[in-house]
């Protein structure tokens, strides 16, 4: 029988991240989530997925702290031996017109979005060139390529993401490792529900498909982009946002 492969999925406990959590599940890899909420109960996240069959790991840590990545990722190779697919997509927003925008603000969403996905995704490559295989999907956003007023902190932590993922790409290439970003657009979940309905519906309007889309389908593609289909596929950004950015 065939051995079964591995995801991390970072900020998997809601939205698009236990989506893609889900889907691995329901494809028979081994899921470790993280999360870093001491409000997040994750207990019937474990009971859902292990429900497919499949062994999981629930881990806390917070993406930005060096040492808490560290422990995260011993833990998952004590578990599991490797990790086969990474998925990057803890993320946060912290909304502000540039000059009402905190210092503070500025730098947690750069520490958050930028800078955690840098640090998993260093720790967990060491492991990925030992095996000589590995795909890293790195969750960046539309606004990461075409900027948006009230973003400018978040903006550049999704921009950042797409230097970062096409200069890896680069770099692990030879070692069978692919590296792609992931550009959604507005996907239903707790990030855009903070939004009134006002400004849903003029969002909607801007969409050439009209709607706004689901996790689920931002997750069939990172699926995708894991998986064997994509094999020739690195240091890509694929925009799935309804047309927005064509
Ligand atoms: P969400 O529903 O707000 O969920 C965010 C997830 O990130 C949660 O699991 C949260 O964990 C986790 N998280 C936050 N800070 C963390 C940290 N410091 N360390 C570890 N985990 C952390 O977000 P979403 O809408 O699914 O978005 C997922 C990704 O897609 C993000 O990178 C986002 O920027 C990107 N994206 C989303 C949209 C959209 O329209 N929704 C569009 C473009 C890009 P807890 O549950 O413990 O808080």
């Amino acid at each position: 029988m065939e051995e079964r492969k591995t995801v991390l999925i970072t900020g998997g406990s809601r939205g698009i991240g236990k989506e893609v959590a889900l889907i691995y599940a329901e494809n028979g890899y081994n899921v470790i989530v993280n999360y870093v909420s001491d409000k997040t109960d994750v207990t019937g996240l474990k009971k859902e997925l292990e429900k497919k069959g499949i062994t999981s790991l629930i881990i806390k840590a917070d993406v930005s702290k060096e040492e808490e990545v560290e422990e995260l990722v011993k833990q998952a190779i004590e578990k599991f031996g490797k990790i086969d697919v990474l998925v990057n997509n803890a993320g946060i927003t912290r909304d502000n017109l540039l000059m009402r925008m905190s210092k503070e603000d500025f730098d947690k969403v750069i520490e958050i979005n930028l800078k955690g996905t840098f640090l998993v995704t260093k720790a967990v490559a060491k492991y990925m060139m030992k095996k000589r295989q590995g795909s890293i999907i790195n969750l960046s956003s539309v606004v990461g390529v075409t900027g948006n007023a009230g973003q400018c902190n978040y903006a550049a932590s999704k921009a950042g993401i797409i230097g970062f993922t096409k200069s890896i790409a680069r770099e692990l290439a030879s070692r069978n490792i692919r590296a792609n970003a992931v550009a959604p657009g507005f996907i239903k979940t707790d990030m855009t529900n903070v939004l009134s309905d006002t400004i849903k519906d003029s969002i909607n309007n801007q969409i050439p498909l009209k709607r706004m889309g689901t996790a689920k389908e931002v997750a069939e593609l990172i699926y995708f982009l894991g998986s064997e289909k994509s094999e020739y596929i690195t240091g890509q950004v694929i925009n799935i946002d309804g047309g927005m950015v064509m």
